[in-house]
């Protein structure tokens, strides 16, 4: 008899549980595969439906606009038109464009938008990827200018000047995307939620209803995907890294990253493992981690002093990390193989 009322009382309990943490908690996270990556927004109790596919939909939007591998969309309309005709793109498109610009000024090139031959001749994702001939990345890198993108506020429209050109927003589209989804859960007066758009997160707000600030672990680019080597603790930013472990092909037994060199080519190699930069703007972090991985550390660490509007986390291959002056307090390393130099 004690057995069978014990049992009832166990289930009892597992009922109430099961109750209470329906009412409080609202729908899960919920998760989809746009943007060339898996997005999740976790809305923890302030989630409906309606607010997630708001959500959702806008990033739908964004991709449908910015993606250079969706046919009909602005970009690939302008890469369908290179070196022929002005194309007019929606208002949103050019404020992606005018910001990449921008950093490919800052970067000297670096960071160029225009990338796009290289992308598509290292095809980096792709089932079967090979080793790019010569000749093909110096075909390639001919293409490759910003200066050679006409922007037209006035008339709404792109130009890019040469045939062969090919635009890529790779490096800030998802970053402009997670600000958009932030501006939606800021008009929808939401305390705390994170946008994860493949790594591209937005800690927005705070955790428990303004209160306690978020802890984002930051990536051990040489292990296992969700293995960290510190925490970043923080409460409405952006946190956006470019690492090696990114996206890579593996050929011939050497394994070749997704953020290309516009001076040869290839791969940057320059004993950065990973970028994390924490700002305001998601739009600035995602460009900026791609914009300083590829300056390296000295001319990266001198960019951002000057800009004075994100801070990073340096991870090297010797596993030394260095910090930005405003990075400092907001990280914790926990894993003791890597060690915090000046
Ligand atoms: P992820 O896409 O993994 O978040 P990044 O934000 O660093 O990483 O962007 C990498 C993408 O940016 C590449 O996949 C490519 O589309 C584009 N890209 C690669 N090299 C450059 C570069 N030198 N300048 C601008 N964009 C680049
Ligand atoms: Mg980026």
């Amino acid at each position: 008899m004690y057995k069978v009322l014990s049992r009832f009382f166990t289930l009892l309990l597992v009922l109430v549980f099961f109750f209470l943490a329906g009412c409080t908690k609202g729908p899960p996270s919920q998760s989809t595969f746009m943007l060339g990556t898996v997005c999740t927004v976790n809305l923890y109790t302030q989630g409906s439906t309606a607010l997630y596919s708001a959500i959702f939909s806008r990033l739908q939007a964004i991709e449908a606009l910015m993606s250079a591998t969706l046919t009909g969309s602005d970009v690939d309309l302008i890469n369908q038109n290179a070196g022929r005709e002005p194309v007019k793109v929606h208002e949103e498109v050019l404020e992606v464009l005018e910001t990449a610009v921008q950093y490919a000024e800052l970067s000297d090139g670096a960071f160029d938008p225009t990338v796009g031959p290289l992308v598509k001749l290292w095809d980096i994702g792709s089932e079967t990827p090979e080793l790019p001939s010569e000749a093909a990345i110096r075909e390639a890198l001919s293409h490759i200018n910003w200066r050679n993108v006409f922007i037209d506020r006035a008339a709404g429209t792109v130009l890019l000047k040469h045939p062969g050109m090919v635009l890529d927003l790779g490096a800030i589209a998802k970053g402009y995307a997670a600000d958009e989804a932030a501006r939606i859960l800021k008009e929808a007066r939401i305390d705390g939620a994170i946008i994860d758009l493949g790594g591209n997160i937005f800690a927005f707000g705070a955790k428990e209803g303004d209160t306690v600030p978020w802890r984002i672990g930051v990536q051990n680019p040489l292990d296992e995907r969700g293995t960290y080597i510190g925490v970043l603790t923080v409460q409405h930013k952006s946190i956006v890294t470019s690492g090696v472990y990114e996206r890579y092909a593996d050929i011939n037994g050497v394994r070749y990253h997704h953020i290309l060199s516009t001076k040869n080519g290839y791969p940057v190699d320059n004993s950065i493992l990973s970028v994390t930069i924490v700002a305001a703007s998601s739009m600035d972090a995602d460009a900026l981690s791609t914009t300083v991985f590829t300056l390296g550390y000295e001319k990266g660490a001198a960019l951002l002093a000057d800009l004075d509007k994100a801070e990073a986390i340096f991870v090297f291959t010797d596993k030394c990390i260095r910090l930005t002056k405003g990075a400092v307090p907001m990280f914790t390393l926990t894993n003791k193989e890597y060690r915090i130099v000046e």
